[in-house]
């Protein structure tokens, strides 16, 4: 899920200063769980837009904002005369949810409520670890599933740098280092061997910006 936090209010507010009426859409997926766009923060944020003296002409929470058109039915079907009503949409989901609405209300200003930190596994209520980087070509399968691209600070492919200490990461004491991580699990599933396979250097190449994947069409050539 993509992890993310509310940005300044202050910074907020001085953004969106020229507007006075907002329609608010928040996503029910990830910006729920983070507590960043959900039911409860939209009650908060209008709360905050009116302390202001702003007004709010409706609010939405989107099943899956990053979801282009899915957002745009739903919305349209809901809320579309608050949207048209609003001067201003602040989006409180993800940078790509934010987009959407870009996407959509091409005639309206649309301002980000989150700043979006990571792609990240919920381990407890509402704490995040960053476990993928999103790298393009996985290596999990040659380090015991456990991703040294995103959890050692440096990035190293081939075992731990010399700062490695008591399971401890030289970077901080609260991290743990990686490859002592990948050297335990390893030794737990039998497969130390693997150990001593070198990897090649990362293709960075595998992940060029701005990405895109269109599985309808792989399914059609995958048919010929
Ligand atoms: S190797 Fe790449 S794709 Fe696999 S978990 Fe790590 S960052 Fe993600
Ligand atoms: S101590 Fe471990 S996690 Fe930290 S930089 Fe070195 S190898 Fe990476």
């Amino acid at each position: 899920m993509i992890i993310t936090q509310k940005r300044d209010r202050k910074q907020l507010l001085e953004n969106i200063k020229d507007y006075k009426k907002f329609f608010l859409i928040g996503c029910s997926e990830c910006a729920s769980l983070c507590g960043t766009g959900g039911e409860p923060e939209l009650v908060e944020m209008t709360e905050l837009l009116k302390s202001e003296g702003k007004e709010v002409t409706g609010s939405f929470v989107a099943k899956t904002g990053c979801q282009v058109l899915g957002t745009k039915i739903e919305i349209k079907k809901n809320a579309q005369a608050e949207i048209d009503d609003a001067e201003c949409i602040l989006v409180m989901s993800c940078g790509a949810g934010t987009q959407s609405a870009v996407e959509t209300y091409k005639d309206k200003p649309v301002y980000p409520t989150n700043d979006s930190l990571f792609l990240g596994n919920m381990t407890r209520m509402q704490m995040f670890d960053e476990r993928c980087s999103l790298c393009g070509e996985c290596i999990l399968d040659q380090t015991g599933g456990i991703c040294p691209v995103t959890a050692c600070p440096k990035g190293l492919l081939n075992g731990p740098c010399g700062g490695t200490n008591e399971g401890k990461c030289e970077v901080s004491p609260d991290v743990d280092c990686a490859w002592t991580k990948i050297y335990v699990r390893l030794k737990a599933i039998n497969r130390l061997d693997d150990m001593k396979k070198m990897n090649e250097p990362k293709n960075w190449a595998a992940h060029k910006k701005p990405m895109t994947l269109n599985v309808r069409e792989k399914k059609e050539e995958g048919k010929k």
